[in-house]
């Protein structure tokens, strides 16, 4: 695997990045990760912006224009030789004194990475996702809620407690009980052919792929809410579906153990699905 730190490239086995780096220190960091089709790449100025604006409030400065990361992010596929695959994008402030001190960091560090990814295959997206419940939780009045930080730590305890469970992912309430998002995904219900997902202030991570089905149900002419959303309108809905820019819209047809829906891929998932491949094999770059 080569790498792209701050301008260079590496062999995975050379890369070095600072012990100090806060990033490693403090989780002082951001990430994208999005994905290239044969090649193209689908929404790559949002992806770009979101990290801008989440640098922003993190105060990291000195990173690359939109055309310095376009051209990081196309040649790291092209010297690893991908055409299909997920794109690691880390901005972490850098390396700083061993005395926590935001100002100490003068040099951000920037990472590309890429590996191989194909969908899941169609027999996956019929079954669907197990998810179950998990017990960490998501601060709806947190700022950092909805920025892109590396500091995942609750969402991959969630996520393997997820796979302790036989489940695929892990769904977090916010202090509230209601439903935020996945470990990795944004999450939506159907209910009497009504799309519904909780809104910006339950505690989301406002993810691009959610956005895009935003856009593909209003220009559709479906219903549509955004709002607080309870667990037992989950339990109790017609479909469910989580979105991410890996998974693109995978059903979820298992919480806790119990069955939604029909327990596989309804018909109303199906159709944004499809409609999301359309968008991504018309408008990718
Ligand atoms: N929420 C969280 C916590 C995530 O990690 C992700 C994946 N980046 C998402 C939502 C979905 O975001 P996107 O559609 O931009 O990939």
């Amino acid at each position: 695997m080569i790498i792209y730190i701050n301008g260079r490239f590496f062999p995975l086995s050379e890369v070095r990045i600072s012990p100090l780096d806060y990033g490693f220190m403090y989780g002082f960091s951001l990430f994208e990760t999005l994905k290239s089709y044969d090649g193209r790449l689908f929404r790559l100025p949002e992806h770009l912006s979101r990290l801008r604006e989440g640098a922003a409030y993190l105060e990291i400065s000195k990173i690359p224009d939109d055309a310095g990361m376009e051209r990081a992010i196309r040649e790291t596929l092209r010297a690893n030789n991908l055409k299909d695959a997920r794109i690691r994008l880390t901005l972490s402030i850098g390396e700083g004194t061993l005395t926590p001190d935001t100002h100490s960091c003068q040099q951000p560090t920037l990472m590309v990475a890429a590996a191989h990814f194909t969908s899941p295959g169609d027999d996956i997206y019929g079954k669907g996702y197990r998810a179950i419940i998990s017990g960490y939780r998501r601060d709806s009045l947190s700022p950092l809620s909805k920025i892109k930080t590396g500091n995942y730590l609750a969402s991959l305890l969630a996520r393997t407690e997820a796979r302790q469970k036989g489940a695929e992912e892990a769904l977090l309430l916010n202090e509230r009980g209601s439903l935020s998002e996945c470990s990795t995904a944004n999450i939506f219900i159907v209910k009497n052919k009504r799309i519904i997902t909780p809104d910006e202030k339950s505690g989301i991570l406002s993810g691009i792929t959610r956005q895009e089905v935003l856009k593909i149900c209003l220009q559709s002419g479906d219903d549509v809410e955004e709002r607080e959303v309870r667990p037992e309108e989950l339990f109790q809905a017609d479909e469910a579906f989580i979105t991410n820019s890996l998974l693109e819209i995978m059903p979820l047809t298992e919480i806790n153990g119990h069955t939604l829906g029909k327990g596989f891929c309804g018909d109303i998932t199906k159709k944004l699905h499809s409609a999301y491949r359309d968008k991504v094999n018309q408008e990718s770059i």
